[in-house]
């Protein structure tokens, strides 16, 4: 017996055959159909549509035997596959490959084989045969073998709709599947939406209205109704529609959170809201619109009442603050140096505390909307240089230098001047107290976003986490209890910063690294025209 050798292409085959999804599969109705009708035309006992796998050929589809298999190396169809049309052993007694073959010498005693090969794909890939068997010698006529021919071809049609089906099933499972999975999750998502008091507002980048939830408080969104296919600013008050898209477009471009509060007169009472505007795609977000105004009325109370504890403080403290200074200079008298140094350390806690509280207040000033700014147009070089040499005197103690870089940009700002060197220098001495001594401090002005100009303050100190940076800009927050025993300061000044520069009608921000310093900013209207707030 002589086994057939591999065929040429023997992984791409065995591929092409695992592919056809065939093996140890049950049988049906449209193969079986081909084998009877192949024996019966050839006139033989059996008839197979034999799959040749790696190492075994595993009938599809039989008649005239029952075995389901048998192993490769006694496979006439191994022979079969290496040819290219219709592999005929006419007697198998007297061909030497199958003369001892033991289904010749044993059951089921073949004789005679004619098998076509099962050519699949663009490659016509051998993976098996139709073929006919029977227990004498014989040969087929040129009609039998068109027949089984014509038959092969129908077998591997078979095989390509059968696939096509079952993947066409499998298409249809996923989506069923699919379905349900997004039934499931949008039945969620309407619990959710229905369980949240808040309303919300789906909004392209360009501002149109694209969805809307009305929240259980009518208030908080009275015309929600009327809103999809609009624009924000057509149908927010103003002030709302331009706070609103400012940081539509900042969520959309930094991907963060971003929050606005606002106060409104609703049905004549005064109503606070809270938005949370969030990126829900790469051009659109979702803004949360809350009532806050119990949380609001809580908040100022306290507010109140630390402000006027705090001025009740101020009078007293600063009087205590000028008499240990008169003590310290020797006013009445030169003290023991231990006494001395007490009343040092008394002035200086004193001075802390006094710092403390006039950010306090002017926190407080400023949340009440107490602070008249004095705008007019600025020049942002001059108010530059006013600030690097405000803060002079501190750099030189640090070690750290205060460079004022070019102003390419010429346009004023409309402005506070006073408080314009304010913001700097509260962001001038942040940076100088965190700068390693030796280092730079630069100040500088670019062009920032939606016609404003940007001032920058970077160093080259620490730097702040990316997960801080809106923390840094809330009352008493710093990153470090110990900095402030350190390097002093109350946790307030870029509180401060952020009021002002906000009651400006501008924004801050930061842009910051551990290891690779901080440049704090804050973009200012530019004038237009006369000179007018726009
Ligand atoms: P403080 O008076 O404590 O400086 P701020 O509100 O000005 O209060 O700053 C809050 C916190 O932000 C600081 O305590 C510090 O942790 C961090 N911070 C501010 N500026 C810088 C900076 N330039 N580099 C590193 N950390 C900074």
């Amino acid at each position: 017996m002589i086994p057939a050798p591999l065929h040429p292409r023997e992984d791409a085959r065995l591929q092409a055959l695992a592919d056809a999804e065939l093996l140890d599969t049950p049988p049906e109705a449209m193969f079986d159909d081909i084998v009877h009708l192949a024996s019966y035309i050839c006139g033989t006992p059996i008839a197979l549509i034999s799959l040749v796998d790696r190492e075994r050929q595993w009938f599809k589809a039989r008649t005239g035997i029952d075995g389901h298999e048998s192993t490769r190396d006694v496979a006439f169809c191994a022979h079969a596959i290496l040819d290219n049309g219709l592999f005929e052993v006419q007697d198998a007694h007297t061909d030497p490959r199958f003369a001892d073959n033991p289904f010749v010498t044993g059951a089921p005693f073949v004789r005679f084989y004619a098998g076509v090969p099962l050519t699949v794909g663009d490659d016509a890939l051998p993976i098996g045969t139709l073929c006919a068997l029977d227990r004498r010698p014989r040969r087929l006529t040129p009609e039998q073998t068109e027949a089984m021919q014509a038959l092969a071809r129908q077998v591997v049609r078979n095989i390509e709709v059968r696939k096509a089906a079952l993947r066409t099933k499998a298409l249809n499972d996923e989506l069923q599947r699919a379905a349900a999975a997004l039934g499931t999750s949008e039945a969620r998502l309407q619990a959710l939406l229905a369980a949240n008091p808040d309303g919300m507002v789906r909004v392209a980048r360009d501002g149109t209205v694209l969805d809307r939830k009305l929240s259980r408080d009518r208030a908080i969104l009275p015309d929600a109704q009327h809103m999809i296919g609009q624009n924000v600013a057509d149908c927010f008050p103003p002030r709302l529609a331009r706070l609103f898209l400012q940081q539509l477009e900042r969520a959309l471009a930094s991907d963060t959170v971003q929050t606005l509060e606002l106060q409104e007169t609703v049905d004549g009472r005064a109503c606070d809201k809270e938005l949370r505007i969030v990126a829900s795609g790469p051009h659109e977000a979702l803004a949360l619109i809350r009532d806050v105004t119990e949380r609001k009325l809580g908040e100022r109370a306290k507010d109140a009442f630390v402000a006027t504890v705090s001025h009740e403080l101020r009078t007293p403290l600063t009087s205590i603050r000028g008499s240990l200074s008169l003590l310290e200079h020797g006013m009445v008298g030169p003290l023991p140096e231990e006494a001395l140094e007490m009343v040092q350390i008394s002035r200086t806690n004193a001075e802390r505390l006094l710092l403390v509280i006039n950010d306090i207040l002017d926190l407080e000033k400023l949340s009440a909307g107490q602070i008249d700014l004095s705008l007019r147009p600025v020049d942002p070089p001059r108010v530059l240089a006013s600030a690097a040499e405000s803060i002079r005197g501190m750099a030189a103690q640090a070690g750290v230098e205060v460079v004022v870089g070019e102003c390419p940009v010429g346009a004023p700002v409309l402005a506070d001047e006073a408080r314009v060197i304010q913001i700097l220098n509260n962001l001038l001495s942040n940076a100088i107290k965190f700068s390693p001594r030796g280092s730079r401090v630069d100040l500088s002005v670019e062009a920032g976003s939606c016609g404003r100009l940007r001032f920058c303050v970077t160093d080259h100190g620490p730097g702040i986490a990316r997960e801080h940076h809106a923390r840094v800009f809330e009352r008493f927050h710093q990153l470090d209890a110990s900095d402030s025993r350190k390097r002093g300061g109350t946790g307030l000044g870029l509180a401060i910063v952020k009021s002002l520069v906000e009651e400006h009608g501008g924004v801050v921000g930061l842009d910051s690294a551990p290891g690779h310093g901080s440049k704090f900013w804050f973009e200012l209207p530019c004038c237009r025209g006369g000179g007018e707030r726009p």
